[in-house]
């Protein structure tokens, strides 16, 4: 691609794949001959407005989504931070995370699943390299938690139903302004078939052994009360003393840039997140 004037190409993105640094807070789940708890990141599923028929297999028992209060946010040009909150109700005192955002946490309904999609890095050590079969937390906005729900009812149970993933294009209002509603970032899922107990794990057996992971395991929903175990009120303290530091250095910036007059601008692609950010969760083949 070619461009012509003094702008040239776009700049490089900086980081991993996606161009996006990896998150700083996260979940994430032990593995075979990883040490510490954080072995694996448990990324969350996303794709983009657009993309049609990703296939997914869920892994929860039964009908029910799990839920949890979660604080998401940018740290230091990372996205997709996450802390659970430990006080989520309105009349439980705010966290510290929730004092230095702000925002009270957000409701989010979990199920876990296999991102079935393939990708490669189109860059760095692991250029051409394919990835697919990757455990993924999909979080459920408070909005789509009711048709979760009632797909959770027709289904009967989660574990090892396939699914084909697509998320339409946000509708435009008369305004002109994107309304993203119908078009949740786990995108919308279609039922396609069941896969028998034996069947997960003859088609996983690879992706477990790359993951480290026991296939039996590998098929099995994350266990949500260890990934999303409060931290204590020390570290609360400190993830909150980092975003107050940084919300103040992104607003003198922002500053510097309204005095010097200089717009420019991003391309502002912060709500449809990339399935596949890096590989740290990927198996490879
Ligand atoms: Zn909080």
């Amino acid at each position: 691609m070619g461009y012509r004037g003094a702008g040239g190409p776009p700049p490089p993105r900086k980081g991993n794949f996606g161009g996006r640094p990896k998150p700083l807070h996260y979940f994430s789940e032990k593995v075979k001959g990883k040490s510490g708890p954080e072995a694996k990141i448990l990324r969350p599923f996303k794709i983009f407005a657009g993309k049609q028929d990703i296939p997914i297999v869920a892994l929860d028992h039964g009908s029910d989504p799990y839920s949890c209060y979660i604080h998401a946010f940018a740290l230091k040009g990372s996205l997709d931070n996450m802390v659970v909150c430990p006080s989520p109700g309105e009349d439980d005192p705010p966290c510290p995370v929730c004092i230095a955002l702000n925002k009270r946490a957000f409701w989010n309904g979990v199920l876990s699943i296999i991102d079935r999609s393939k990708w490669s890095p189109t860059e760095g050590k692991n250029a051409g390299k394919v990835y697919t079969d990757t455990r993924k937390l999909a979080l459920i906005g408070s909005k789509s938690g009711p048709s979760y729900e009632e797909l959770g009812r027709k289904v009967k149970s989660w574990h090892g139903y396939c699914f084909d993933v697509s998320r339409p294009e946000p509708a435009v209002g008369e305004d002109g302004k994107k309304d993203w509603t119908g078009s949740p970032k786990i995108g919308l899922w279609f039922p396609v078939r069941t896969m028998s107990r034996e069947e997960l794990k003859t088609e996983f057996e690879k992706a477990a052994v790359g993951y480290g992971m026991p296939v039996e395991e590998f098929i099995e929903p994350a266990n949500y009360d260890l990934i999303f175990k409060p931290k204590s009120l020390d570290q609360l303290k400190a993830i909150a003393k980092d975003i107050a530091a940084d919300l103040s250095a992104v607003k003198a910036a922002q500053a510097a840039q309204d005095r010097d007059g200089d717009g420019g601008g991003d391309d502002g692609d912060g709500v449809g997140a990339a399935a596949g950010d890096d590989d740290s969760s990927a198996i490879s083949y």
